[in-house]
């Protein structure tokens, strides 16, 4: 173990790569990331650094988004086959048969979805921003906010926007019901609970806050509780005890976890170092029309 993180740390160095690791990463990809965060949080910080090398521990979609904004850099995923069964459930030609069905209407993608999906859309957003967003948006224009129908009902029901929903949504946060809610207030009764928006509504019903990972941070720092109950990925806790050490996080559910960002490890790491396997590439008219999404958004 010692070996690899030594060698990892040397490959670094030589190649001026840094890691940047998603909140949802296996606890090992997170402790030794040079930055872990949300999406949108990696997104900024991967424009912020001076680095000839991106190693993105996380999906497909977050490294095409660290490549589309840095396309001098060289990103690499660890594991080629780390997707998003969500981002998956939404293709462009789902997009542009939608566009003909609402062509008045402004479409917004999930910073989940794939490059090419951003591309077809106007604007991208994530959780932690998606109600600044639309705040932000002409109020008589109809909004189809892709792919997630649990987000996308939330995002209607605290706007009262006219929004068209798509049917997609993320196995992971389906695996938390209001059973395993009940059960934990039931063994943790003063615990407060944080659920992310991609859960369903009897779910978020229950809750004390609503948002993304990095607002679950926030909204655990700054205010008074010991504990939490997490409905949200597993490993969320992992992050959120190292950020705040003095209080208690507990998942909602401990199999609420996700495959594809458990493909990520110490292993594949060194690999992505060694031999620069495995690139993110973009055909150039995709990468440059969702960059102009994805620019839409920070503009706001
Ligand atoms: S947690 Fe859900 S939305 Fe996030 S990467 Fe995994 S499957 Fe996709």
């Amino acid at each position: 173990m010692q070996d690899i993180l030594a060698e990892i740390g040397r490959l670094k160095k030589d190649r001026r790569a840094v890691i940047l690791a998603h909140n949802y990463q296996p606890p090992e990809v997170q402790d030794i990331a040079d930055f872990s965060a949300d999406s949108l949080e990696l997104a900024k910080y991967s424009m912020s650094i001076d680095a000839k090398i991106i190693v993105l521990c996380g999906v497909r979609f977050m490294a095409e988004m660290a490549h589309i904004l840095n396309p001098d850099k060289i990103v690499l995923l660890p594991d080629e086959s780390a997707g998003c069964p969500l981002a998956d459930s939404i293709t462009p030609e789902d997009v542009r048969k939608l566009r003909e069905e609402f062509p008045d209407a402004i479409f917004l993608a999930y910073v989940n979805t794939s490059a090419a999906v951003k591309a077809e859309c106007d604007i991208c957003y994530t959780s932690a921003n998606i109600l600044d967003v639309i705040s932000k948006l002409p109020k008589d224009r109809k909004l189809v906010v892709l792919p997630d129908k649990h987000l996308a009902r939330w995002v209607r029901e605290e706007t009262k926007r006219e929004i068209i929903i798509w049917g997609g949504e993320c196995p992971v946060h389906k695996a938390i019901d209001e059973e395993n809610i009940l059960k934990m207030k039931n063994l943790s009764p003063l615990s407060a609970v944080m659920v992310h928006p991609e859960c369903r509504e009897k779910v978020v019903a229950l809750s004390d806050f609503v948002g993304g990972t990095g607002g679950m941070i926030r909204f655990a720092k700054t205010t008074g509780y010991s504990s939490y109950i997490v409905g949200t990925e597993r490993d969320m806790c992992h992050k959120l005890k190292r950020e705040i050490p003095t209080k208690n996080f507990l998942p909602a559910n401990e199999e609420a976890v996700c495959q594809d960002m458990k493909k990520t490890n110490l292993l594949k790491i060194l690999h992505t170092l060694q031999t620069l396997e495995y690139q993110i590439l973009l055909d150039v008219d995709i990468r440059e029309r969702a960059r102009r999404t994805i620019e839409k958004m920070f503009s706001l």
